[in-house]
């Protein structure tokens, strides 16, 4: 762990063996920290903002920093990449990409940090002076996932420092490998002693140290609803700010009029993916009747042929589950599905033969789902595909009747809708109640634009000018240079 600007081990000295889901192998011991180890890593981010230069530094050195972090990890690429898989069991080449786009992330960050500085108000009075600025909020605690670590992680970082925080970055107990590559980068870059510290351990004890202790005054989780709320909670009793990055059920749209072998190629990557442990996966698939078998039928065909394997096998096109634990959940989520009445088209049980010894789960598409099953409206966070069908006799009933679908749902992370009839599109982009809507796509994200969810999805936004807003407090400085009595109450006489 990495405390103001020391490597430590756990106070309790406990440590942790990191494997990798593709084969079981021990990849990595790191420690195992607990509450006590936040306390002095909070305790150091708090020093490091009171009485250090960091927080009161220039924007223009901040966005530097960042800079040389993009340019470092742009010359190291392939190697945080291979700590990133042997982590998380992904493919060499999906963790190479994921790496491009944390370069991205750092560098539109350090040019935000220098475009924001504030505004002058016009009062219509010319003595006065207003203006609203811009400060740091202060300590972060920075809570991350495994399925993105250091791609989640950079979300997270990067605004923090563009706007002049500390914090103590906590990433899953599962995937730490690339976290400690970055705080010893940015301590190698010449970032002061006690903005970045790492503490490594648990959610229950570490976590919720970082979202209890007075000292911290934002929390910034990424991760499941049901921490979400856990965190919420916790944060509420000093009144931090919180950003809640969560979970999403994502509907993915089809009309009878779109580009159907489009679609249906990019419906197969919105959910197989990562095998489909991505937040924004297309994991609702809501069909027009019309083209119901056509569609499905070519993505049941398409998802057994999709090869499995391991980060190194040039061969694989998507990788395991993050462990055991993980595996039995989306195992049981489709045993429970089926037994609801849904129909199991292919996948369904864990892969064997060669695969065997890793957390191997096959793409699995479930058809005739109802908006009454457990599947449709719970994340599985897995290689699992749930269909629904809508139809209308008139234009105007199918694009009810598909909205009604797409947002019946607690979550509003992402979605996606296929059509020809670009009113249509506009439309449903409207319509649909979740933070991202891709027309006649699926997937893509830029670092300029806001990402984040609606309802149960979470709170606040990354990426984008929000993303940076969420690190930064406001401040309206009201200055009257030729002062005067207010002259609002009476003067007494004989005062
Ligand atoms: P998780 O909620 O189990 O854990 C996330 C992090 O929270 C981990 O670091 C964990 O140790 C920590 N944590 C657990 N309990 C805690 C507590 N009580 N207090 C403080 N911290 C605690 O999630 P996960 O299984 O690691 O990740 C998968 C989830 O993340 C999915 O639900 C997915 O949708 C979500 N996710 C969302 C986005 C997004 O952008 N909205 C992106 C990636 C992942």
């Amino acid at each position: 762990m990495f405390i103001d600007g020391q490597w430590c081990e756990a106070a309790s000295g406990k440590q942790r063996e990191i494997t990798c889901p593709a084969d079981g192998s021990v990849v990595a011991t790191v420690a195992e920290g607990d509450a006590s180890d936040a306390a002095r890593a909070i305790d150091a981010a708090r020093r490091a903002f009171d009485d250090g230069d960091w927080a009161t530094s220039s924007s223009a050195d901040r966005a530097r920093l960042l800079h040389r972090l993009a340019d470092r990890l742009e010359g190291q690429k392939d190697d945080v990449a291979r700590l990133e898989s042997l982590d998380t069991g992904k493919r060499l080449v999906e963790a190479r990409i994921d790496m491009d786009d944390i370069v991205g992330v750092f560098r539109h960050f350090a040019s935000l940090a220098q475009a924001h500085a504030g505004r002058v108000i016009d009062t219509g009075m010319p003595d006065v002076s207003s203006r609203v600025v811009t400060e740091p909020v202060g300590v972060c605690s920075l809570i991350t996932p495994w399925n993105y670590p250091l791609l989640q992680t950079a979300w997270k970082v990067a605004p923090a420092l563009a706007a002049g925080n500390t914090f103590v970055l906590k990433p899953s107990e599962l995937t730490p490998q690339t976290s400690i590559w970055l705080v010893q980068a940015l301590h190698d870059l010449g970032l002061p002693a006690g903005v970045a510290n790492l503490v490594l351990g648990p959610g229950g004890t570490v976590g919720a140290e970082l979202t209890t202790s007075p000292l911290v005054d934002l929390v910034s989780f990424t991760g499941g609803v049901e921490t979400g709320r856990t965190i919420m909670a916790a944060a509420a009793g000093t009144v931090k700010r919180v950003a809640l990055e969560l979970g999403g059920k994502n509907p993915n749209v089809i009309f009878a009029d779109a580009d159907l072998p489009a679609a249906i190629d990019n419906a197969v990557t919105a959910i197989f993916l990562d095998s489909g442990q991505v937040c924004s996966a297309g994991a609702r698939l809501v069909v027009e009747e019309s083209v119901h078998d056509q569609v499905v039928d070519e993505i049941v065909r398409r998802a057994g042929h999709i090869r499995l394997g391991g980060p190194f096998d040039e061969q694989a096109e998507t990788g395991p589950l993050i462990s055991e634990d993980h595996l039995r959940k989306v195992a049981s989520y489709v045993e429970t599905a089926v037994q609801q009445g849904a129909r199991l088209r292919c996948g369904g049980e864990r892969a064997g033969g060669d695969l065997a010894g890793g957390s191997y789960y096959p793409p699995t598409v479930l058809d005739d789902c109802t908006g009454e099953m457990d599947c449709v409206h719970e994340e599985s966070f897995g290689p699992v595909l749930t269909v629904e069908t809508f139809s209308g006799d008139t234009r105007d009933e199918a694009e009810d009747a598909a909205a009604r679908i797409a947002n019946d749902t607690v979550y509003g992370l992402a979605g996606a809708v296929w059509t020809s009839d670009a009113g249509r599109a506009e439309r449903m982009a409207r319509r649909l109640r979740h933070g991202t809507i891709w027309i006649n796509d699926y997937h893509p994200y830029v670092p300029q634009a806001e990402w984040g969810g609606m309802k149960q999805s979470g709170v606040g936004r990354e990426l984008g000018i929000d993303g940076l807003a969420e690190y930064q407090e406001t401040k309206h400085i009201w200055h009257n240079t030729r002062p005067a009595p207010a002259g609002w109450f009476a003067m007494p006489e004989n005062a």
